[in-house]
């Protein structure tokens, strides 16, 4: 089956009761017992609900997984996955990895005892020298955020195999549609769901996808103890979004192109990050490993002046955090993601004050031009 059609057929598509296209919103806490000596697989709603259930179904059939675990976002799923490792254990990450990302391990999974070690990820002899005797596993995004650097998540596979450890991809920016890590030889995909797999700016979620059934136990047990799994209206919700990722990731790539094209010739934009240009560093790699260059890029302006202007003047765009909507996003990571960075830090990472993130949605790419192009002056 192609991707398409699994986006519309890989999971549960018939309510086996009343024969419904699609599955009910379960909005129930507990389930009625029969025996004494045996519960039924439903017994309480934190652990199983069948509408969040179809849902991780779905998305497990789309990365190709064995299994899917449903959350209440992005940063449940990563951070209750990361609580399969323990004191003593050293992780890699990459350095331009999510905020949210930096923020638990910096924070909160170093004071229990799990360190992390922050490598430019686009160079695997990096990852390989970060990795000590009690290094557990890498966390890689490819392509990331802001700058959309790309890393070879076949290479760091195979050296995570080397080591007897195990590799983490969050495949936010790519969705299932365009890249699957799990075929690459990586072994946990997280998700922020909020973003393009919902696609409609209106739920937060997140996923996490494992090939391996008994690491899928261990992150569905976590999953259950903390009660981090996602609720059933936005479990339904997301079913309902993902059945257009293809063409909405068609149709905003598509635009995304136009786009970029259009930039790389204003004369206010000195620079163009999209790992769909052939003179981007990762545009090789990314081909290899990734079937579309998606629909997130940023860019970088001749000036604060020009990029205050852009970002407060564009009227379809929204300013905004977020991206991966029906409508474009643009945001300002100095401000917003990457504000908790130092400036110097956020220099030294080439995150200027003159760069801007743009998400593209499913309007009409002259539209955005006009916009962008007045609201730069
Ligand atoms: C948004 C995002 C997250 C966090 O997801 P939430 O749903 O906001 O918790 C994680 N990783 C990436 C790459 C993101 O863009």
């Amino acid at each position: 089956m192609k991707l398409a059609t699994k986006l519309i057929h890989g999971g549960p598509t018939v309510d086996q009761q009343t024969g419904a296209l699609g599955v009910p919103i379960y909005q129930i806490s507990t389930y009625r017992q029969t025996s004494v000596d045996h519960f039924s697989k439903y017994d309480y709603a934190r652990g199983d609900n069948p509408t969040r259930e179809a849902l991780e179904d779905t998305i497990a059939v789309l990365e190709g997984g064995s299994r899917c675990l449903a959350f209440a976002s992005g940063m449940a799923a990563i951070s209750t996955t990361l609580m399969i490792f323990s004191p003593g254990d050293h992780l890699v990450v990459c350095d331009d990895v999510y905020g949210g990302a930096y923020r638990v391990l910096s924070t909160i999974f170093s004071r229990m005892g799990i360190s992390s070690t922050f490598v430019d990820a686009t160079n695997l002899a990096a990852i390989e020298a970060a990795i000590r005797p009690e290094t557990k596993g890498i966390y890689l995004e490819s392509p990331s955020n802001p700058l959309l650097k790309v890393t070879d998540l076949r290479g760091a596979a195979e050296i995570a195999r080397r080591h007897g450890i195990i590799t983490l991809v969050d495949n936010t920016f790519m969705t299932p549609y365009l890249q699957r890590p799990l075929e690459l030889g990586c072994d946990i995909v997280l998700h922020s769901g909020t973003k393009f797999i919902n696609g409609h700016s209106d739920v937060i979620c997140g996923f996490a996808v494992v090939r391996d059934k008994e690491l899928g136990q261990r992150i569905r047990y976590i999953q259950n103890a903390f009660g981090t799994g996602l609720g059933p209206q936005d479990s339904f919700l997301t079913l309902r979004g993902v059945k257009t990722l293809k063409v909405r990731m068609d149709q905003s790539q598509k635009n995304t192109l136009r786009i970029v094209e259009w930039l790389k010739e204003h004369e206010r934009v000195t620079a163009v990050h999209y790992p769909g240009l052939p003179e981007h560093p990762g545009y090789a790699i990314h081909a290899a490993q990734a079937d579309g260059p998606g629909a997130v890029f940023s860019f970088e302006l001749d000036s604060y002046e020009t990029t205050k202007r852009l970002l407060e003047g564009s009227h379809l765009a929204a300013f905004a955090v977020s991206l991966g909507g029906v409508e474009s996003i643009i945001s300002y990571p100095a401000r917003m993601s990457h504000a908790s960075l130092p400036k110097e830090e956020r220099d030294r990472k080439g995150i200027k004050d003159t760069l801007v993130r743009l998400s593209v949605g499913l309007e009409d790419p002259d539209d955005l031009i006009a916009d962008l192009q007045q609201a730069m002056g």
